[in-house]
């Protein structure tokens, strides 16, 4: 009667989010301060003020059938214009408004991508350690995914792996950089060494292998670190993006795809585009926040307070004898598990009510993701914590 995928996706939900509705529960048990939970990267900072400024603005000031009346499928074009200068002025590039689709965040960007792109039989590969619901995104479109383990500790871009992954099957890789869950950066160097192998794969197959860039922590970087932009690296690329976390805004689902103009065939690609979020259902997202997307693209997250964060956790957990990726961006810590097994480490840290995620789904084990994204008083609070449980493993080591 029921689709059995969908009905198997439905009962049972990503492991983040399991922990998250876990905390809630947990909180309403003992209290909300004496819960430490690292689970969502649902950011704690509220969004900008001339972001909260523009939406009122524009809700006061604009005329209300207009406002509220659907967009162009696409997008309004007014947004997108402004969306393709900005990319334009910030990276020396040539995107056009003709080529950039307004979605519901993110993760409407890579269904919508995916689905445009993937035919019975294709592959998708993913760079581990990834965000999980790239998998359930990949399965939608029919793809059959592929994981290619970094290299390291930071995990940096296997090359050697992805040379004996790609095959005449592949159709695309999911590049996330920042990433969730490790906070790495790509740099220019890798990249330019991934777009030589891409092409020479291409070449080798006679096939199209698409980069989808998924950046929705373009802007959250620290320590001025450069995030290169991979149109410029590699012409068959898609943008997927999101103001969900740039701009706090994660409840009012904004994004965008920008797929580049120096794609082969870049006109069919953005139709198929078309063509994939109307079979979805993913047409006209919402027009108050492409509006306000339109005025405030470009303005930055509370970089600042987010690296305070960083740098106190990241400098307290290493202290204490944990070790973690240093993130150089987005607000995630990926810290070694203090067992192999990072899920019964995790039953273990929630007895001092840390509630963080194992690593098994981001595909690799023995880690532990932590958002940061929280208060500055919930990390202060939670370090006894993690030294107590530091503490009670090495008790064992003795
Ligand atoms: N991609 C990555 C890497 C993410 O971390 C997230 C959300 O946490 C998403 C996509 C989905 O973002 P959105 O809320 O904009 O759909």
């Amino acid at each position: 009667m029921l689709s059995e995928k969908m009905l198997m996706l439905g009962k049972k939900s990503s492991c983040i989010r399991e922990i998250f509705e876990y905390s809630k529960k947990r909180k309403a048990e003992i209290g909300e301060d004496k819960v430490f939970d690292f689970s969502i990267g649902n950011p704690s900072t509220p969004p900008p003020q001339i972001v909260l400024d523009t939406m009122k603005k524009i809700l006061n000031e604009k005329d209300a059938v207009a406002l509220h009346g659907y967009t162009s499928a696409a997008g309004d074009l007014v947004t997108r214009r402004t969306i393709a200068e900005n990319i334009n002025k910030r990276f020396g590039f040539e995107a056009k408004p003709e080529l950039i689709y307004m979605t519901c965040g993110a993760a409407a960007s890579l269904t919508v991508t995916l689905k445009a792109i993937i035919k019975e039989g294709d592959e998708v590969i993913l760079l581990a350690p990834f965000f999980p619901e790239y998998n359930v995104f990949a399965a939608n479109a029919g793809a059959k995914v592929k994981a290619v383990l970094g290299v390291g500790e930071q995990f940096d871009v296997n090359l050697e792996g992805l040379e004996k992954e790609i095959n005449k099957n592949t159709r695309a890789i999911i590049i996330n950089s920042p990433n969730n869950p490790t906070g790495a950066v790509i740099g220019a160097s890798s990249l330019e060494k991934l777009a030589a192998l891409l092409e020479k794969k291409q070449k080798e197959f006679n096939s199209h292998i698409t980069i989808i860039a998924d950046e929705p922590y373009r802007e959250l970087v620290y320590d001025n670190v450069a995030v290169p932009y991979i149109p410029n690296f590699y012409d068959n690329t898609v943008v997927c993006y999101s103001y969900s976390k740039s701009l706090s805004l994660p409840g009012e689902r904004i994004g965008y795809i920008s797929v580049s103009p120096k794609m082969q065939n870049a006109g069919d690609m953005f139709a198929a585009v078309c063509g994939a979020g109307r079979s979805m259902g993913y047409v006209c997202a919402p027009s108050l926040m492409q509006y306000t997307a339109a005025v405030c693209d470009g303005v930055c997250p509370d970089v600042e307070s987010y690296d305070k964060r960083r740098s106190r956790l990241y400098s307290a957990l290493t202290e204490i004898g944990y070790s973690a990726v240093r993130p150089d961006g987005a607000f995630y810590l990926f810290v070694k598990a203090l067992e192999d097994d990072a899920f019964k480490f995790c039953e273990r840290a929630k007895k001092y009510e840390l509630l963080l995620v194992p690593s098994d789904d981001f595909g690799v084990t023995g880690y532990v993701r932590i958002a940061y994204c929280v208060t500055e008083k919930q990390i202060e609070d939670s370090l006894p914590a993690f030294k107590m449980l530091y503490d009670e493993y090495m008790g064992e080591k003795k």
